[in-house]
């Protein structure tokens, strides 16, 4: 009995000293394992995030290689555009010195057709729903000068300048549109009746004026002669302008929509079918367009 007693008092700390060396072992051994473990889950996170990588990676090439493929596109058809429209027949209708009550029956026409002209207009207050009509049809609406009077635009660069800008600004009032710069001088560029009123020089010294302001100016290869007598005679206007038209691949056409021009609306749907007949296209003149310029005559 005093053996026992005395044997179960020594092995108590024998056995605490076992629980504690069996705890360091095994929270050693649990530290391990949980070390063991996170180094298994950061492995397996660094492969998933190197195949995640490995995948953007490729997805970036096939981008890369789809945006290659869609540049070459886009070459190839800007070249096929320009070989087209180098290939094309163009007519443009052009219309000055409008607008007038012959425009509205022009804009039908055209409406009919569904093609679109250029209108060279001058300032007239109370035609606006005329040059709302026109800009809101898709027309292009082109300067011709305010006033169209030889005497007050002619007489110096600075003038003319005035004059332009305040049909801009006129027209920009009506439509809200930012104008396009797209002019056609009173007389065309080599008129001589300018000379009267600001000298020989004159009509340099406004075209070197002019370009300066960002404006591009058009004058004409094909003539309807509809200007040559007060109201000419519709079938010698659709003559000429089929004839002259039949010359060129680019054709500037010189019509007019004042009031007295009533045979140019007759005349313009025997105009359009010739020329679809003759193979052209229509377009409106902006400032990537060829322009025939005529040489300034001194
Ligand atoms: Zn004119």
């Amino acid at each position: 009995m005093r053996n026992s007693r005395k044997n179960k008092k020594s092995s108590l700390p024998l056995l605490l000293v076992k629980i504690f060396i069996l705890t360091i072992f095994v929270s050693s051994i649990v530290k391990a394992a949980i070390g063991e473990v996170t180094v298994v889950k950061s492995e397996h996170e660094t492969t998933k995030l190197q195949q995640e990588i490995t995948q953007m990676q490729s997805h970036n090439e096939k981008l890369k290689s789809q945006n290659k493929n869609l540049q070459d596109k886009i070459k190839e058809n800007e070249l096929s555009y320009k070989e087209t429209s180098l290939k094309a027949k163009i007519a443009y209708l052009t219309f000055d010195d409008g607008p007038s009550k012959n425009t509205l029956e022009i804009l039908k026409i055209l409406k009919q057709y569904d093609i679109k002209a250029t209108f060279f207009v001058n300032g007239h207050p109370a035609l606006r729903d005329l040059y709302k009509q026109i800009a809101d049809g898709g027309h292009a609406l082109a300067n011709h000068t305010y006033s169209h009077e030889y005497k007050d635009v002619y007489t110096s660069p600075d003038n003319f300048n005035n004059d332009v800008k305040k049909l801009d600004a006129f027209l920009t009032e009506i439509t809200g549109k930012e104008p396009n710069h797209i002019l056609r001088y009173p007389g065309g560029s080599n008129n001589t009746i300018s000379h009267n009123y600001g000298g020989k020089e004159i009509m340099t010294g406004v075209i070197k004026k002019m370009t300066i302001e960002g404006y591009k100016y058009f004058d004409w290869n094909v003539d309807s002669t509809d200007a040559s007598a007060y109201r000419q005679d519709k079938n010698k206007i659709v003559h000429a302008v089929l004839t002259e038209s039949s010359q060129t691949k680019h054709a500037i056409i010189l019509m007019h929509d004042l009031a007295p021009k009533t045979t140019t609306v007759q005349a313009l749907p025997e105009i359009i079918e010739g020329l679809k007949n003759q193979g052209f296209i229509f377009d409106i003149l902006s400032k990537d367009t060829y322009a025939p310029q005529f040489n300034v005559v001194k």
